[in-house]
């Protein structure tokens, strides 16, 4: 069914990382969830396999490949650990992306190569603690003063931001008055280390435990006024349409946990036996094997499309919001119904499924919430 979709060097892309996030990622995923360490290792393996640079110019120290290519490399990912496909999908998609599409040849020269690499870490601050969804409520501020922003305030909930290999985060700040009633809200690039930026302790998290993310803090903190990402007052407009292609990402990321909660319960429901024969005899646990492998097929076809649409140059906007929509909530259901078919086991960390069912929920809330989905889709319909 997959094979028959994708061009030849998609699919042998495809084939080696399922390979690595078999033998190489799975096996380490248990133990970076109990512990809540970063998977350096991985990720440096990762960097030597190009992952990093997939969607960018061979120029640039990329691969010369697209984003599809990158959405099957974290959807092979999130099969066997969803921290390390957040980890790839923040790093590329939040971290790198906005200096290629956004960036002057300087900027691009300066941090593509090492990005590309994965001997560093981008990040994207957008969000605040008194602005998600609604982002453009952004309070943090930046002044010209001298030939240097400087910039104060605070970001919430930023991924890839405190890592030992982190080296830049890229931030949304106010950097004017209201035009029309619209705040002026630019991006900038801010190196780590930059004195007065400091990323606070790690969170507590539910799950993505092995996946850094922490609170931003910054005090009079300066930077060249060449660092400024695209034109002035376009920051936010431009950090919106990064996540227009990340709800993508997002969409195969959750295929990949969606689809490992199918092969773990097949597996589980053919071993477990209960009155004398496998629970998979039972019409009511084969049902719901197939109603999460309908689902699982689903949601991949959807954010196939919405990428097929985006490299091809047409709206893609709906397609991707719609696909994040349905995949992120058909991988919540799956994570669920894997634990319920894994009875107390299911309830246990040593089973996968536990920590799937974990890492699921954040993916109806990261990159847009389910409702901010529903808005753009009910939007693109004219309501
Ligand atoms: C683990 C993790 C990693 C993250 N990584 C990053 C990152 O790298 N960079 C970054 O910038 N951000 C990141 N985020 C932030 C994430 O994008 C936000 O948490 C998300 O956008 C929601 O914002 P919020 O938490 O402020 O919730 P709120 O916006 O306060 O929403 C609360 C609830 O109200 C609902 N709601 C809000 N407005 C409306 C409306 N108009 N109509 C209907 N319902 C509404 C929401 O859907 C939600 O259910 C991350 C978050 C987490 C938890």
């Amino acid at each position: 069914m997959v094979e028959g979709r994708l061009s030849e060097e998609h699919e042998s892309l495809r084939k080696t990382v399922e390979e690595f996030a078999r033998e190489v990622v799975a096996p380490a995923a248990a133990a970076h969830d109990e512990a809540k360490t970063f998977p350096y290792e991985i990720i440096a393996q990762m960097g030597e396999m190009g992952l990093f640079g997939l969607p960018f110019p061979e120029s640039y120290g990329g691969q010369g490949a697209d984003y599809f290519a990158l959405c099957l490399a974290i959807e092979e990912l999130a099969r066997a650990d969803s921290s390390v496909a957040i980890t790839l999908e923040a790093g590329v998609g939040l971290g790198a992306m906005p200096i290629y599409r956004f960036g002057t040849e300087a900027q691009r020269e300066e941090w593509l190569p090492v990005l590309a690499s994965g001997r560093a870490l981008g990040a994207f601050g957008l969000t605040e603690p008194g602005a998600g969804s609604d982002a453009g409520g952004t309070r943090t501020t930046a002044r010209l003063e001298g030939g240097e922003w400087v910039i104060n305030g605070s970001k919430a909930f930023i991924t890839n931001s405190g890592t030992d290999i982190t080296r830049v985060v890229t931030v949304t700040a106010v950097t004017g008055e209201p035009v029309n009633g619209r705040p002026q809200i630019s991006s900038i690039i801010v190196p780590v280390p930059t004195p007065g930026f400091s990323a606070g302790a790690p969170y507590s998290k539910v799950g993505w435990h092995a996946s850094d993310t922490r609170p931003l803090s910054f005090q009079d903190v300066r930077v060249p006024e060449a660092n400024l990402l695209g034109e002035p007052g376009r920051g936010y407009a431009n950090f919106l349409s990064i996540l227009d292609e990340g709800r993508i990402a997002i969409s195969a990321l959750s295929v990949g946990l969606a689809q490992a909660c199918v092969d773990e319960s097949v597996k589980y429901a053919k071993e477990r036996e209960a009155f004398g024969a496998p629970i998979a005899r039972n019409q009511a646990i084969a049902f719901k094997l197939a109603e999460m492998e309908t689902r699982t097929f689903v949601a991949r076809t959807a954010y196939y499309e919405a990428a097929w649409r985006m490299l091809a140059g047409l709206p893609f906007k709906k397609e991707a919001a719609m696909a994040k929509l349905f995949s992120s909530e058909a991988a919540v259901t799956n994570a669920r119904e894997a634990t319920q078919i894994h009875g107390g086991y299911g309830f246990m960390n040593e089973y996968p499924v536990a920590r799937h069912w974990r890492d699921s929920k954040i993916l109806e809330i990261g990159e847009g919430t389910s409702e901010v989905q529903k808005m753009l889709i009910a939007r693109h319909l004219g309501v």
